[in-house]
């Protein structure tokens, strides 16, 4: 895939929109990230990765009340880097899967609804991007995302 300048702020962005256009009109997410969040690589495969995790967020959370996906973003000037955390309400992870959401084929939705590919694609594109991929759960129950990136050096 092609390499570019883009704006990783408004991938996410694009992301939410598509993913909240199938989903319920109450999936609340909630975006607090900073722009512009320029990077280098695929836009197109980073919106991939994007778009899987507001899917399995609203996946995890379709049958709650209130269903919310906060992301939020942390800039480190010094190393040039962006952590975007994506934190949903839902049940969380098992905690004997955490090991294993970014195998191929894991998955622990009905047959014929889940892959169980679109972590491992998407920690395979994070990590070819020189970033890292990784999973937990919140106090609060729910699970978190974290996608840490490089961003693009600053032109004068
Ligand atoms: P799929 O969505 O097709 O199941 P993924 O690779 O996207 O495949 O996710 C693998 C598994 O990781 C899911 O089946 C689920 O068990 C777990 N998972 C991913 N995201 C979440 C989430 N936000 N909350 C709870 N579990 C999750
Ligand atoms: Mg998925």
């Amino acid at each position: 895939d092609e390499q570019q300048q883009f704006d990783l702020a408004e991938v996410v962005e694009r992301a939410v929109r598509w993913v909240s256009q199938a989903a319920r009109k109450d999936f609340k997410v909630r975006l607090d990230i900073p722009a512009p969040l320029m990077m280098i690589g695929s836009a197109g495969q980073m919106q991939q990765v994007m778009m899987n995790l507001v899917q399995n967020a609203w996946d995890a959370t379709s049958t709650l009340g209130q269903p919310t996906l906060q992301i939020s973003a942390e800039v480190d000037v010094a190393s040039a880097q962006v952590c975007l955390r994506f934190e949903d309400n839902g049940p969380g992870i098992d905690p004997g899967n955490l090991a294993h959401v970014f195998d191929p084929f894991f998955t622990t939705k009905p047959v014929g609804q889940g892959t169980g590919l679109g972590l491992a694609i998407s920690y395979g594109i994070i990590e070819r991007h020189g970033g890292r991929l990784s999973a937990a759960n919140a106090s609060a129950g729910g699970a978190v995302f974290t996608a840490c990136l490089p961003l693009a050096p600053l032109t004068p």
